[in-house]
């Protein structure tokens, strides 16, 4: 057996490697030229019996993976939301891998949950939230909004974590989107009992903003009708277009009804670390939970999604449940996991506590004025040229645009879907597409730490060169 004293793992290499990678960042291509099952083609159908030499398993990570990999860090990584992990943070994960803590308890781990307080009040801090709210640390935004809506059930008072929902007479249970929420919503409604029907699509504006009038109607006709209206879903930056839902009176329609209000936050929120984007999260203090995604645009790796809620003792009360091998004797203690459904969890606490202290605030923001004033800048190019059309207002990092000239809408999307992957097919750049009032939109999403204004000049170049090649002569 081998000893850790003993390891050939070669950690120098590995570090070599890392700062090599982030030394040059334009190295790879964007999107790998694979094509499904390569990867899987040029791996053994079986493991080894015998252990294999560390430096021969590093070659192949080098061979076979990296050229495999959508290179997520690149500065021309434009689609989906571009993100990226900070050096400093990737060091903090090695770090939280090495102590490999299991952070359920406080016993289990004591300086993985006082620096997750700690390091969730400085981000809350930042955010404006208010003092008195309880953050968590989440895998993802998908499971911080299903963890939010159990505690919404919860909170309807219907013993539903002791009886069930099946076998009884229940009213059935509503919560209220729009067309733009994630789709994460409908899964939790799903996996919660309340079913796909039972989420119901409020309309929205010309801005693609929840409507509160339609909201009030919803409602209103729900409890007519002998529904019971659970939670209402908030987005700050809708996924396609950012749209902001307005939050204020929505919070205000909520109180009325005794609704739970989740605000899904998860890209857009860390833009109030700006003061001149504060009011983005204006009335969210008046909602009983908010995500945020440091994974997404606060340069930590996947994954850290950051819930804040207002009523911890209702979140515990949704899911504590202490078998007698994990009771312990510091009853006033902080046992993250009775907070949600996961036992063992990573100590994601460490990478956030270090970028926040690498970057400082002034460092981060910084950062975020840089990629909103890039995507504005975009924007401009695009306005400021014949046959291509903005789609959707962009407040943040975020445009969406077509390149429209006069030809039939369902001309239109063939066209631009062209040259979207043209565009990819290059390697030098990768944007992605969303639909926009049926049209289809190609999006451009700045959030990497690397970006520059020559990576964003290149993206526009390679566009319009392919918009050139793709369109019927
Ligand atoms: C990205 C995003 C999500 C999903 O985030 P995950 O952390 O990947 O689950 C949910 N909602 C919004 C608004 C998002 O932007």
């Amino acid at each position: 057996m081998e000893s850790a004293a003993k390891t050939d793992v070669d950690f120098e290499r590995v570090t070599r490697w890392i700062e090599r990678y982030f030394a040059d960042p334009h190295r790879y291509r964007v999107m790998p030229s694979v094509r499904p099952g390569d990867v899987a083609g040029a791996l053994p159908a079986s493991p080894p019996e015998a252990g294999e030499p560390f430096d021969a398993i590093f070659d192949d990570f080098e061979r076979i993976v990296v050229p495999a990999t959508t290179q997520w860090k690149h500065p021309r990584f434009f689609a989906y939301f571009a993100t990226s992990a900070a050096p400093v943070a990737v060091a903090a994960e090695a770090l939280a891998a090495t102590l490999d803590v299991k952070a359920m308890l406080w016993r289990t781990s004591p300086a993985a949950t006082e620096l997750e307080e700690v390091a969730l009040r400085w981000l809350g801090g930042l955010l404006g939230i208010a003092l008195d709210w309880t953050g968590v640390i989440y895998d993802t935004a998908s499971i911080a909004g299903f963890t939010a809506l159990a505690a919404a059930r919860e909170a309807l008072g219907l013993e539903i974590r002791h009886e069930g929902m099946t076998g009884r007479d229940l009213p059935a249970l509503r919560v209220y989107i729009t067309d733009e929420t994630h789709s994460h919503v409908e899964k939790a409604a799903i996996a919660l009992g309340i079913g796909q029907r039972n989420v119901v699509r409020v309309p929205c504006d010309a801005e693609f903003r929840m409507s509160p009038d339609a909201l009030r109607d919803s409602i209103e006709a729900d409890l007519k009708a002998g529904f019971r209206p659970m939670a209402i879903v908030a987005t700050v930056g809708t996924t396609s277009t950012t749209s902001i839902d307005p939050v204020p009176a929505l919070a205000e329609i909520a109180r009325r009804h005794k609704v739970w209000l989740h605000v899904d936050a998860a890209y857009a929120g860390i833009a109030a670390i700006l003061p001149e984007f504060r009011g983005l999260l204006a009335g969210a203090e008046r909602a009983d939970s908010l995500v945020v995604n440091p994974h997404k645009w606060m340069f930590v790796p996947m994954d850290c999604s950051a819930l804040f809620v207002k009523d911890a003792a209702l979140l515990r009360r949704t899911f504590s449940l202490i078998p007698e091998y994990l009771s312990v004797p510091e009853a006033d203690a902080l046992n993250y996991m009775d907070y949600g459904l996961q036992l063992g969890r990573r100590f994601r606490a460490l990478k956030l506590w270090f970028v926040l202290r690498h970057f400082g605030a002034e460092g981060i923001r910084a950062r975020l004025r840089e990629h909103i004033g890039l995507a504005q800048e975009f924007a401009r190019w695009v306005e400021a040229t014949p046959d291509w059309e903005i789609l959707a207002p962009h407040p943040l990092s975020v445009v969406c645009f077509r390149y429209a000239p006069r030809l039939a809408e369902s001309e239109l999307e063939r066209l631009n879907a062209s040259v979207m992957h043209a565009v990819n097919a290059t390697g030098e750049a990768f944007i992605s597409h969303t639909k926009i009032d049926g049209k289809y939109a190609l999006r451009l999403a700045i959030g990497n730490l690397r970006t520059e204004r020559s990576d964003v000049e290149v993206a526009w170049e390679l566009l319009r060169r392919a918009a050139k090649s793709q369109s019927p002569s």
